[in-house]
């Protein structure tokens, strides 16, 4: 191995289910619009685009059962459920059919975001990475294997036990085989790439002190205290 001229950062990763090793992430792709109602709560329609995507910074993940500070630069913090995808294989131009194997597990996330500095990057047509890829921005429950088996049935969001989202995962308009496909087309995917799905309608605030918890059926919620 090389030498460095400073130590090497940190590994990101995630946790997996039941067991102490963890899973080594290197990039982390997030899907927009996915869900319909979403697509129109936000102003948009859903029929209308193809899949589209930004990143998050790989260090910007955050365990479950974290607490995390309130970010700066925002009055209005905003959490979106996801369901969260890890690849163990990779692959350029996949086909929808084979995209599935590609998957090594399934995992709950929460796609933290500056909704005010978002809206004032729409508007003004610049980029989303400090809306998006701030510090703490990405929440990824423990991975299931997805050798357990797909995740079906239902995704919700809770801020302070209220339910704030609540959908069904074969509600997204693009699944899971066709965000991978779409994305292959794009860049070569790796193993360790996550992908964040995109959230169902009913995206909201969390404010200081709160506790915020994704739940996906059949999954290990992915839960915070923004402090
Ligand atoms: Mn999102």
């Amino acid at each position: 191995m090389s030498d460095f001229v400073l130590p090497a950062p940190a590994q990101p990763s995630v946790a997996v289910q039941g067991q102490s090793a963890r899973f080594a992430v290197r990039r982390i792709f997030c899907v927009g619009r996915n869900y319909a109602e979403h697509a129109r709560e936000m102003g948009h329609d859903p029929e209308a685009e193809p899949p589209f995507f930004f990143t998050k910074p790989a260090d910007a993940l955050v365990d479950s059962a974290s607490r995390i500070p309130y970010p700066f630069g925002t009055a209005d913090f905003h959490h979106e459920a996801e369901l969260v995808v890890a690849l163990g294989a990779g692959g350029s131009f996949v086909a929808t059919e084979a995209a599935e194997a590609l998957i090594w597990g399934y995992a709950c996330g929460n796609d933290l975001t500056r909704r005010d500095m978002q809206a004032v990057a729409k508007a003004a047509r610049r980029p989303w990475d400090m809306s998006k890829g701030f510090d703490r921005s990405a929440v990824v429950g423990p991975l299931r294997p997805a050798s357990f088996g797909v995740p079906k049935g239902r995704i919700r969001c809770l801020v302070e036990g209220r339910v704030t989202q609540e959908a069904d995962l074969s509600e997204m308009i693009w699944p899971v085989a066709a965000v991978i496909s779409y994305l292959s087309r794009l860049v070569e995917l790796h193993p360790g790439d996550l992908i964040f799905t995109g959230t169902p309608a009913g995206v909201g605030p969390i404010l200081r002190g709160q506790r915020c918890e994704v739940q996906i059926d059949g999954l290990e919620p992915a839960v915070i205290e923004v402090i």
